[in-house]
């Protein structure tokens, strides 16, 4: 029988990766999940979510990949060699340029599983001038339950380590001024990352921020959009009932 958390991945990158959600079409985005010990399975180099199978998943040591964030600069075969040196399975797939940042978010407490893709209607936000406020500020309460009470906001860097690197430092820094680990990850001229303990609290969080991108674009071409002030926001987060809507969908 196929692993569970291989399984669950699958659902996760199959989700993403259908063509009516515009979130992610050929190659584009990739998926992982943490396993027992300090493993986790990431999507392959080149593979496509919508169809993604057991043998376009590589299973990636963390401790291959983690020491290079500390790393002033790589030259892109170094980085080359680390990802695939980083597999267990020598005759696996080359795991996704992105395995670096997926190993780092899945190390922090909590998180199981992360998914990215380059959605339609964030980008057109995160293409524009007004990305940081759509990063930073809220606009209703299902946005603030799926997605948290801001999302962390990287401004545009080169994909693979020295991304890698700019997610660490914006996350941390959000996780020290918020308390709270990031829901939502949002990369200027690129795309969106969530992240959870389960698979569906990544898929809810990554439909709910598309929604909201439309909601954003709609509410600007309108003049808006009426942002939450930061009451709001802070009465969404600890209403009981908000808290019994985040259980029900495995947020
Ligand atoms: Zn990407």
């Amino acid at each position: 029988m196929q692993n569970p958390i291989l399984q669950d991945l699958l659902s996760l990158s199959h989700e993403l990766g259908r063509e009516d959600r515009g979130l992610a079409m050929l190659g584009e985005g990739n998926t992982s999940a943490r396993l027992a010990g300090e493993t986790f399975l990431v999507k392959a180099s080149g593979t496509c979510l919508g169809t993604l199978k057991e043998d376009d998943v590589v299973e990636c040591r963390s401790s291959a990949l983690l020491p290079m964030l500390d790393k002033e600069s790589l030259t892109d075969q170094q980085v080359d060699d680390a990802l695939l040196a980083a597999r267990v399975d020598p005759k696996a797939k080359k795991p996704s340029v992105e395995a670096v940042f997926h190993a780092w978010l899945l190390s922090l407490p909590g998180i199981s599983f992360v998914g990215h893709t380059h959605a339609t209607s964030v980008n057109q936000i995160l293409c524009s001038p007004r990305a940081q406020d759509f990063s930073g500020r809220r606009m209703f309460p299902d946005e603030i339950v799926c997605c948290g009470s801001a999302s962390v906001f990287v401004p545009y860097t080169d994909p693979g380590l020295k991304l890698a690197q700019a997610i660490r430092r914006e996350s941390e820094a959000f996780i020290g001024k918020q308390q709270r680990r990031p829901r939502v990850i949002l990369m200027q001229n690129h795309g969106i990352i969530t992240l959870g303990a389960t698979w569906q609290s990544v898929l809810s969080a990554m439909l709910m921020a598309e929604k909201a991108a439309k909601v954003f674009v709609g509410a600007a071409a309108l003049g808006g959009p009426v942002f939450f002030s930061q009451e709001n926001i802070a009465r969404i987060d600890s209403r009981p009932d908000e808290a019994y809507r985040q259980r029900a969908l495995k947020m």
